[in-house]
């Protein structure tokens, strides 16, 4: 599949479950980035009489997890901001390493991918987005109950993340400034949103 194609057909799509999910797959030769409406929320709109406040609390019980931990996310707005930055340059490692093009064999390959798209991250991400990233997962690793097992669990990648944000600050590691080209995949198709 070669994505490069695919360019002109990047959609987004809101989510409207109230959960902290921010995703990108393949449909019908369609880049999907798939946001949910929480992504969109203010800290003013978390007010219960407000539209997004009333839906977000009428949200089902693991949706109101991530509900409580939005709220701690909006209470400081310009790092939530940048942490939102973070998840989608997070996104866009996926379609850059082209995972998006075939289904991990394994909880281990998928979690393999997860880092290697979160570090990949951090080669277009500012200091401070790496700091919101590294807030987000931290917050959600408090409101979380149950590990996901294609997911590194949050405190892990809250310390990897910290161990390359301190590399980049001290110059033991550089940006990139212009990815690698990468070679066109030979994979299995899959419509499997990650
Ligand atoms: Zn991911």
């Amino acid at each position: 599949m070669n994505l490069t194609a695919l360019a002109p057909r990047v959609c987004f799509e809101a989510s409207k479950n109230a959960t902290l999910d921010f995703r990108v797959g393949l449909r019908d030769k369609k880049i999907i980035i798939k946001i949910s409406v929480a992504f969109l929320a203010r800290p003013t709109d978390l007010e219960r009489f407000t539209p997004i406040g009333t839906f977000l609390h009428r949200a089902k019980k693991k949706q109101r997890r991530d509900f409580w931990a939005l709220r701690e996310l909006c209470r400081k707005p310009a790092l939530w901001d940048a942490g939102k930055r973070f998840l989608l340059s997070h996104e866009l490692a996926h379609i850059y390493h082209h995972h998006i093009c075939r289904n991990p064999a394994t909880h281990a390959e998928s979690r393999r991918d997860e880092k290697q798209a979160d570090l990949t991250a951090t080669e277009f991400s500012e200091d401070i987005e790496i700091e919101g990233g590294i807030r987000f997962f931290q917050i959600v690793g408090k409101y979380q109950q149950i590990e996901e097992e294609d997911h590194p669990a949050p405190h892990v990648r809250v310390a990897y993340l910290q161990t390359r944000r301190d590399a980049l600050r001290s110059g033991k590691a550089v940006r990139s400034p212009v990815l690698p080209a990468r070679p066109l995949p030979t994979d299995r198709p899959s419509a499997k949103i990650n």
